[in-house]
């Protein structure tokens, strides 16, 4: 079997840089623990003790610039960033240039600039595609900015990422279904989805503490989030994150919102639930269930703290789930009594 090559990356935080102003919900700092953007120079030796130390098992590892308005930071500032990252291109470990910026900071020329120092990846926040959200939340561009920006970039060859968030001030899990879907359409390569967390001195902080915004709890967020990512995985779109990271003491410094450090892992458990209930409703048959698993995805199955397997044990008492070795399909339901295609043993769980 072939080993699968994986590709690194190469977080450079800049802060706030190029943000005309601040956002109702972020503080990067926060989340980053990083103060200050790196000069050109720390850019440089960062990437080179990076890609000297890369683990065999990464193929590549990609300089990403996030944090900021990568592309709204003042021209030469932007430049020298850029420049920064020059001497690795052509080295086979060298995977490229990400950059993440704000959709209205997105123009021909600035794209131009990308291409001729070798970005290949570019994410745009669009956090929602409803304007009286952008607004509320203070986010300065429009839904229109996102759609036009999104077009600009795959039109010129870059690869796409597109950032939602879902329990924004002002927002409803339908505006945010809706706002995955208007995003799917855009055709991006990737997305990431972060659910909505209140960070102190933040203008969500003092809207949550005034009692006029109240944050969705884990279980609604799971629920929404796993749709969206089912939704987006249908199109062939990659959900390259699903969360903010739990590092820097993000879980300490949270105020409220919903943050789970294995929130991906909830979301594609919920999702495995749902397309489990509703095959095994579709097929209706009698007897007890007894559902096959590869066992890359047991823990999937089984959902966190065998949560899947309690709800469907509700449904279908006896109802196992069990890793095999040979099984094609994400699942396999085998009902008490009818002939195991699979008999090689394996781990039950439950
Ligand atoms: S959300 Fe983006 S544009 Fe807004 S303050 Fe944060 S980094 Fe800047």
């Amino acid at each position: 079997m072939t080993e699968k090559v994986l590709h690194a990356n190469i977080p450079v935080f800049v802060p706030h840089k190029g943000c005309p102003h601040r956002c109702s919900f972020c503080d990067q700092r926060a989340i980053s623990g990083t103060q200050r953007a790196p000069s050109p120079g720390e850019v440089t030796a960062l990437c080179r003790e990076a890609l000297a130390g890369l683990p065999p098992r990464f193929g590549t590892a990609e300089i990403a610039f996030f944090g900021g308005s990568f592309t709204a930071i003042p021209r030469e500032e932007m430049i020298a960033l850029l420049e920064a990252a020059q001497p690795f291109r052509g080295d086979p470990r060298f995977g490229g240039i990400r950059i993440s910026t704000r959709p209205d900071a997105i123009d021909g020329e600035i794209l131009q600039i990308l291409e001729n120092y070798g970005v290949q990846a570019i994410e745009l926040g669009a956090q929602s595609l409803y304007n009286r959200v952008l607004e509320a939340n203070g986010r300065g561009h429009t839904g229109e900015d996102v759609r036009r920006a999104a077009g600009l970039v795959r039109e010129k060859g870059f690869s796409l990422g597109l950032q939602m968030m879902t329990g924004l001030y002002q927002s409803s899990p339908e505006m945010d279904w809706n706002t995955g879907l208007g995003l799917a359409a855009l055709e991006p390569d990737t997305v990431r989805i972060y659910p909505t967390v209140v960070f102190p001195w933040t203008e969500l902080a003092r809207r949550m503490e005034s009692g006029e915004y109240q944050p969705p709890g884990l279980d609604e967020t799971v629920e929404l989030c796993a749709r969206l990512l089912g939704m987006f995985e249908e199109r062939g779109i990659r959900v390259i994150r699903l969360g903010l990271h739990n590092e820097n003491g993000t879980a300490q410094r949270a105020l409220g919102g919903c943050f789970h450090p294995a929130l991906g892992e909830l979301c594609r458990g919920r999702l495995f639930l749902e397309r489990l209930l509703r095959r095994l409703e579709a097929e209706g048959k009698e007897g007890t269930p007894e559902v096959l698993v590869p066992p890359r995805l047991l823990s999937q199955a089984a959902g966190q703290g065998k949560r899947n397997l309690a709800e469907l044990r509700r449904r279908w008492p006896g109802l196992t789930i069990r890793a095999g070795a040979g099984i094609e399909e994400d699942f396999l339901i085998l009902y008490r009594n009818e002939e195991r295609k699979d008999d090689q043993g394996g781990v039950v769980c439950g």
